[in-house]
């Protein structure tokens, strides 16, 4: 069966992937207590070895030496559990940037990405729920589901299992030929060469190594880009959000600080779904009531996976801009240099030196909207993909398709070095069986599979 790892050690965020309250990692498996150990200290020192099921420790994430959040580790013994596995469950603050980089740390402790449904799938293996149950809660979840699915790329369902099988075949054809000729020596099979048998397992490389780099580009065009267009008052935020709203959205006006609350609007710029909202500023004041309003628009930012951020060129900077550029500073952001129509004061090289992308524009009249397009593009990965080659959805296939370019570099490897070819043949049979999962064919279970599959990953 596809998913049946459960000497594995699976880990996945298992609350809803928004913006907000408490954001939970889970971590399942063997190893569970044992690679929350590496992410996870306790403020106490204490272990989670040193604490029975159900109960607590207070804490720190971090990857490596690097502090991530504060946490709360919460410990289940097997079989006492969701999953009848061991489980720890850490309990962060939710920004999805926080529970992205928690979740990232967890991996490389050791944990492998969660199937779709696989917890409930490995809580049903263990007994702890049913399979009608499962079902039931696999619909309420498929619910949601659909709606996220309305995605761009709903006409090209079908190109990544084709670009796999593919890719898959000309593996199976390189197999067959190996094993064919080493089988049947006295047969009259044509020696294999090595040349091409390089060259192919080259290409099959290249292939694999696209459908990886283009993974998180994948996922911004499918999912949407949380984007925020920051600056100070005045330099044209609004007027910005509603030409890529094309309509009047948030409200226009000539005093500096309008738009106290944020605005919300999704808007397609390119290809690129952008979740755009309009910030007041980050500029801190002594305001209590405006000041919860900047800790907010501070924490968007950082959880931004864009950045728009505005400047007036019609005016020089002011601390508030350098704040806003120090602020951004190692965030994927755009300089976007506002008002273009308008005589120069800004200083143009403070921006040159801070921002890898600089677009010029007038909001107001449009101007520059296209190398605005073409900058998110380039920012996003996004300017070369192809969504009829397919692209990789999940973190699973991913991860499947890790393994198999694994798989086909030593199978390269083995070819240089001059390696027996049964060495290539294990190699390659090797990648063919992780294009199997990827696809989900090599199911031996189908109907459980057909179940879980169509669950979200943390369920
Ligand atoms: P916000 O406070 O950053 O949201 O700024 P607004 O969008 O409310 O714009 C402030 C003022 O600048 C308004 O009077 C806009 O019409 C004006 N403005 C915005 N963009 C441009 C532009 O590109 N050119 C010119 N000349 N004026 C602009
Ligand atoms: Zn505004």
């Amino acid at each position: 069966s596809i998913y049946n790892t459960s000497s594995k050690t699976i880990a996945a965020i298992s609350t809803p992937q928004a913006p907000g309250g408490i954001g939970i990692v889970r971590i399942s498996g063997p190893d569970a207590r044992k690679i929350a150990g590496k992410v996870f200290t306790s403020s106490r020192g204490k272990t989670l070895d040193d604490i029975k099921g159900y109960t607590a420790l207070y804490g720190r994430v971090h990857d490596g030496d690097e502090d991530i959040d504060e946490a709360i580790a919460l410990n289940f013994t097997a079989p006492a559990s969701f999953t009848g596995e061991d489980v720890v469950e850490l309990s962060c603050h939710g920004g999805l940037y926080i529970l992205r980089r928690v979740l990232k740390a967890v991996f490389a402790a050791g944990a492998v990405p969660a199937g779709p449904g696989e917890f409930t799938r490995r809580a049903f293996l263990n007994g702890k729920i049913g399979l009608t149950e499962a079902e039931s809660v696999m619909q309420l979840i498929g619910a949601q589901g659909e709606q996220a699915a309305k995605a761009a790329l709903a006409g090209h369902d079908g190109a990544l299992e084709k670009k796999i099988r593919q890719i898959r075949e000309s593996l199976l054809q390189m197999a067959g030929h190996l094993s064919a000729w080493a089988d049947y020596p006295e047969e009259d099979i044509p020696e294999v060469n090595e040349g091409s048998l390089h060259a192919t397992l080259c290409s099959v490389k290249g292939e694999l190594e696209r459908l990886l780099s283009q993974f998180e580009a994948g996922r911004a065009i499918r999912e949407g880009v949380v984007t925020v267009i920051a600056g100070r008052p005045n330099v044209g935020k609004s007027t910005l959000m509603n030409l890529l709203s094309g309509c009047e959205r948030s409200i226009v006006t000539e005093y500096a600080g309008t738009t106290r609350d944020i605005v919300e609007d999704t808007v397609i710029l390119g290809d690129i779904p952008l979740r755009l909202s309009d910030t007041a500023g980050i500029h801190l004041t002594e305001d209590p009531v405006e000041r919860i309003g900047v800790e907010r628009a501070r924490e968007r930012i950082r959880e931004a996976q864009l950045i728009l951020a505005v400047f007036d060129s019609s005016q020089e900077l002011n601390d508030e801009d350098r704040e806003l550029v120090s602020f951004v500073l190692r965030s994927p952001a755009i300089a976007v240099v506002n008002k273009s129509d308008l005589p120069i004061k800004i200083d143009i090289k403070y921006i040159k030196e801070n921002f890898k992308q600089i677009v010029y524009i007038s909001a107001l009249s449009g101007e520059g909207l296209e190398q605005l397009k073409n900058a998110v593009a380039e920012l996003l990965h996004t300017a070369g993909l192809n969504p009829a080659d397919g692209i990789l959805f999940t973190e699973r296939q991913r991860d499947a398709a890790r393994r198999a370019e694994d798989s086909v570099s030593e199978a390269i490897v083995a070819v240089e070095s001059g390696m027996t070819l049964d060495a290539v043949t294990v190699s390659i049979e090797g990648a063919i069986s992780a294009l199997l999962e990827l696809t989900g064919e090599r199911a031996t279970e189908a109907v459980v599979d057909s179940v879980f599959h169509n669950f979200c990953v943390g369920k």
